[in-house]
């Protein structure tokens, strides 16, 4: 439940609100917004009776929250998020932020060189896995807190942010250290100690959907990172099981635009898993940048062929580049643009 403030209600009315959630034996949420105060109530797990709330001074109205999530909700806040990292990068904003890189950190080289030629083309958010969850155990399982680093001197030689990701509640924070977004994949969408432990690690989250998972329980693991007190969240759709194998995944392009209604929170749209396929790749991130994604994550490796993981549905440097016209010229249609950073050194 949302208690909405008055235009002009006083700092003291506010807290009188949060007083009285907590002696009902609630958590009160005090949210200062552009548009409008309000103090959320969380903790409820069925309707609340708001008779005690509403005639409080200051207060303009109460909303029932509807949906099983509750502060990931169009309903909790109309307004979009908006995250900005350090590099000055706005993410849920107007423009378009791109994300590219190696599915995983292989070597020094590997990192800097795409580094570099992903932050030439546009790009403002470094990928790249250091510890990777395969599906198979035989395969190559990442560098480890030694592609961390790597990470990390990328990104003191571009300006760009890094995104990489945590498989294990007792590794978030070593990989908060060195990261500027964590990443929970795929196969760890519903690993609520891991969901848990990113709440509390006080970095932004990228979030990606489950393979099978709808998009109602992706909301929902989003409200577990949520009520350990990090609204700092990007909800992302890489592709789903489908009965179809002529692609390894099926990219949900109507998720992109359903989150949007149901949530505040930004949306990323993954092409690469998506997909599955390089050939597949360029068309689907022109769709997922025209259905209105906030962001793009892309898969770039220098040499795909020699790739330790996913070359298959990595672009090349190249086609990179190339891509990045099309998405620039497509965003600038829905006026919007390719998000740049001040920090970010363009080659
Ligand atoms: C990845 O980003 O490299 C990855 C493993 O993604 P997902 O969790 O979506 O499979
Ligand atoms: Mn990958």
């Amino acid at each position: 439940m949302l208690v909405v403030m008055r235009h002009g209600a006083t700092p003291d009315q506010v807290a009188g609100v949060a007083r009285a959630i907590e002696d009902m034996g609630y958590r009160a949420r005090p949210m200062p917004g552009a548009q409008r105060t309000a103090v959320g109530l969380v903790g409820n797990d069925g309707r609340v009776d708001e008779s005690r709330l509403v005639g409080l001074e200051g207060v303009l109205r109460v909303i029932h929250v509807t949906q099983p999530y509750k502060q990931v909700s169009r309903e909790w806040s109309p307004e979009d998020t908006v995250i900005e990292l350090p590099n000055g990068v706005r993410v849920g904003g107007e423009d378009v932020v791109i994300m590219a890189g190696p599915c995983a950190v292989e070597s020094r080289e590997q990192i800097l060189e795409t580094a570099h030629r992903v932050a030439a083309a546009g790009a403002t958010v470094l990928r790249g896995g250091a510890f990777k969850p395969r599906t198979s155990p035989y395969s190559f399982q990442g560098l480890g807190e030694e592609g961390l680093r790597l990470l990390a001197e990328a990104r003191e030689a571009t300006g760009l942010a890094v995104v990489t990701e945590a498989v294990e509640p007792d590794g978030v924070a070593m990989v908060a250290e060195h990261a500027d977004i964590v990443q929970v994949g795929a196969r760890n969408m519903q690993n609520y100690a891991l969901l848990r432990a990113v709440g509390r690690a006080g970095k932004p989250v990228l979030l990606k959907r489950g393979l099978s998972a709808t998009v109602k329980e992706l909301l929902l693991a989003a409200e577990y990172i949520m009520i350990e007190g990090n609204p700092q969240i990007m909800l992302c759709e890489r592709g789903v099981r489908s009965f179809d194998t002529h692609a390894r995944n099926l990219l949900d392009l109507t998720a992109v635009v359903s989150i949007k209604e149901l949530s505040h929170l930004p949306t990323v749209a993954d092409p690469s898993h998506g997909t599955g396929a390089r050939s597949k790749v360029g068309p689907m991130a022109r769709a997922a940048v025209a259905a209105g994604a906030d962001a793009i994550i892309l898969e770039v490796h220098p040499d795909p062929a020699a790739a330790a993981s996913d070359g298959q549905q990595s672009l090349t440097l190249d086609q990179f580049d190339a891509l990045m016209l099309e998405l620039d010229a497509i965003s600038g249609v829905l006026g919007r643009g390719i998000a740049r950073a001040p920090a970010v050194v363009h080659g």
